[in-house]
């Protein structure tokens, strides 16, 4: 994938079971591979664990990314029910996110957490793409900026160390997951400027900066021209291809 071209990741959560999972790549094999020679679109899926390695096999010879939606902070061990990044990339996947709002609610998971599963990822050659985002109350409460600068500073030891120049970082604000409402250009583009500055402050290795949240065919053209934006993490309207179509289609023609 070159790493100029604009990135949308399908993360289709617990929302396609495998039988659903195998015949969305059936239906539309040669439709998703089509999108990928779109000028400026990479495609990548993160669908449910037990249909990675079809997609992975499926979409083998092909420009489409497959990938994990989270994996173990652990390399290994006694961790019932958890996944190492090192089991997803053996199936052959490309990428790893970490840090989905949602896991890191439900797991109840820490910024240092989320940093450990990045370090896995890389260790185990994917690329991760690490959400972050603040909350209603944080928005509220005016400490977005406070919150990202809290997710991001344990990132940087380890992109440090582990001197990557992979990583990608998806500002997903966590009131725009799923409620339909989506965050403003100049919103995004204020984040992005924050992060790409902070990055830049510790680090020289390249980013790719993400945006997700509500994203749909009927809000995509605004974020055209969005400074620093590589692309964009869809959950729910990326589970219908019609709906993905338009959304790359929209996005990406006369950019
Ligand atoms: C997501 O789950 O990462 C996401 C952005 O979801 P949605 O597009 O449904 O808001």
């Amino acid at each position: 994938m070159k790493s100029s071209n604009t990135l949308f990741i399908a993360n289709w959560k617990m929302q396609k079971p495998f039988s659903e999972s195998v015949a969305f790549c059936k239906k539309h094999h040669a439709d998703i591979i089509a999108l990928t020679e779109k000028e400026g679109a990479a495609i990548a899926i993160a669908p449910d664990f037990v249909a990675l390695d079809h997609l992975v096999q499926s979409f083998a010879t092909s420009n489409v990314n497959i990938g994990g939606q989270n994996c173990s902070a652990h390399k290994e061990g006694a961790y019932t029910g958890q996944t190492s990044a090192q089991s997803i990339s053996d199936t052959g996947a490309d990428f790893c996110i970490v840090g989905h709002s949602e896991v890191r609610k439900a797991f109840h998971q820490t910024n240092e957490d989320v940093a450990q599963a990045m370090l896995q990822v890389l260790k185990a050659n994917m690329f991760p793409v690490v959400c972050i985002g603040e909350t209603e109350q944080e928005r509220s409460n005016d400490e977005t900026f406070a919150v990202i600068e809290r997710q991001i500073t344990p990132l940087f030891e380890i992109a440090d160390l582990a001197a990557a120049d992979n990583i990608t970082i998806a500002y997903e604000p966590v009131w725009a997951i799923g409620t339909g409402k989506n965050a403003t250009p100049s919103d995004i583009s204020n984040v992005l400027l924050y992060i790409k500055e902070l990055w830049e402050k510790h680090l020289d290795t390249p980013l790719r900066l993400l945006y997700g949240g509500s994203i749909s065919s009927k809000n995509i053209t605004q974020f055209k021209n969005i400074e620093h934006l590589g692309g964009f993490l869809i959950g729910s309207a990326s589970l219908d291809f019609q709906e993905l179509e338009n959304i790359v289609s929209l996005y990406t023609e006369s950019k």
